[in-house]
């Protein structure tokens, strides 16, 4: 059992909190606040409670060096704007000043420590290091779903010295919705997977084909699928490892209507080809040409196929959508899921590109769960364990 930070006496005691502040920033500007805003209910409970609160988390991938351009500084302003009130800042996460700060915290106030990322000992979960962090607490919450897959010092190593620990209520949200989704979705489920890497949603395929009413395959995953066909993908990325693997899949569901494939795609020679794209159908793809974003009558289909879904997941884009000439795949999709929960039907994002798309289309907002954990939520998903929430457990 994890323990919810709602069951914790929290009053004038230090609640070390690791969160999730990895958001997108450029040039010292946040670009999307979306997983502040999330984190929002557990600092709202922890100050109407009167705790103490250090904030720690990691930005980007410094390898273990400063770099000022991944400072957390800027993300406290944020969040020190949305919650309207200061928050205290250290430039180090375990050095005498920053322990000072945090000794010297009054119930009510919060303290933010650097990038845990700026020293190797994070990622190598390094025991020293986790133990001084732990310094910063009286009762230690995870509420970072989006490295909860992680065996990090912040998450995993810290769990030794804490016997009051739990976690937030951003992770309880996240656990909520897939435990429902994969569990006792509301029906029909249709779940729409799309980007590269294929090894990472094999599984999940798997686990959701006794769930989903309907599985719609896009993005570069799909050309694994048509090789284990034997069809002519031309140069469109596959994963030869992973063939006889989607093969076999492709055979659980021979008879079936389950799996759902595009009938066209936008394709041209290069990713970055000068020439104009080309629409190829499914059996078409020439050679020299790569499928970079599924077509038109695709699209349709797809959009037809969702308008009978109760509940739509969704993870990975349906194209290379970075590159104007093959979002629209992408964001038709996006927009149509929007539609559709507008009508009612709830819609689970699986964060990480998918979220980025929603991004880029302003659409943040407007499904019923974005999660805050690409990664998280695809092994959380697949039925493999979060070593994060497995030693929270008490
Ligand atoms: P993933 O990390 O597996 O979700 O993959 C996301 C990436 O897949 C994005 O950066 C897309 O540009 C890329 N992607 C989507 N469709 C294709 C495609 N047809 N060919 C190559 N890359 C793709």
């Amino acid at each position: 059992m994890i323990k919810s930070i709602s069951t914790f006496d929290i009053k004038h005691k230090r609640v070390l909190i690791r969160a999730d502040l990895n958001v997108p920033i450029s040039d010292g500007v946040v670009q999307d606040d979306f997983r502040l805003r999330a984190l929002l209910p557990t600092l709202n409970y922890c100050l109407k409670n009167n705790a103490k609160i250090v904030l720690m988390s990691h930005l980007g991938r410094p390898k273990g060096k400063i770099d000022k351009k991944l400072s957390l500084m800027p993300i406290g302003e944020v969040l020190a704007d949305l919650l309207e009130m200061p928050i205290k800042f250290s430039h180090h996460c375990v050095s005498e000043d920053a322990f000072n700060v945090t000794l010297g915290l009054k119930s009510g106030e919060i303290h933010l420590l650097e990038n845990l990322r700026f020293s190797n000992d994070e990622v190598e979960n390094n025991k020293d290091f986790s133990s001084k962090l732990a310094k910063h607490g009286d009762v230690f919450i995870n509420d970072a779903f989006g490295t909860a897959h992680r065996e990090h010092a912040s998450n995993v190593g810290i769990i030794d010295h804490f016997s009051n620990r739990g976690m937030g209520f951003l992770i309880e949200n996240e656990i909520q919705y897939f435990y429902k989704l994969i569990n006792k979705p509301k029906k029909p489920l249709i779940v729409i997977l799309g980007g590269s890497k294929v090894d990472s949603k094999l599984s999940l395929i798997d686990r959701f084909l006794n769930v989903a009413d309907r599985i719609i395959i896009g993005g570069g995953m799909v050309f694994t699928f048509l090789k284990a066909q034997g069809k002519n993908i031309g140069n469109s990325i596959y994963q030869e490892n992973l063939v006889s693997a989607a093969f076999d899949i492709l055979e659980k569901t021979k008879n079936t209507q389950k799996l759902v494939f595009p009938s066209d795609y936008i394709c041209n020679t290069s990713f970055e080809s000068k020439k104009k794209p080309v629409i190829y159908s499914k059996n078409e793809i020439k050679d020299g040409y790569m499928g970079l974003d599924i077509g038109p009558r695709s699209i349709k289909r797809f959009q037809s196929i969702l308008n009978d879904a109760e509940t739509i997941f969704w993870n990975g884009p349906m194209g290379v959508f970075e590159n104007e000439n093959y979002e629209e795949g992408t964001k038709s999709l996006a927009s149509s899921i929007v539609e559709f929960t507008e009508k009612g039907s709830k819609s689970i994002i699986g964060g990480g590109d998918s979220a980025s798309a929603l991004r880029k289309y302003n659409l943040t907002k407007n499904v019923t769960h974005l999660s805050t954990g690409g990664g998280a939520s695809l092994e959380l998903l697949s039925g493999k364990t979060l070593p994060a929430l497995q030693r929270l457990e008490i």
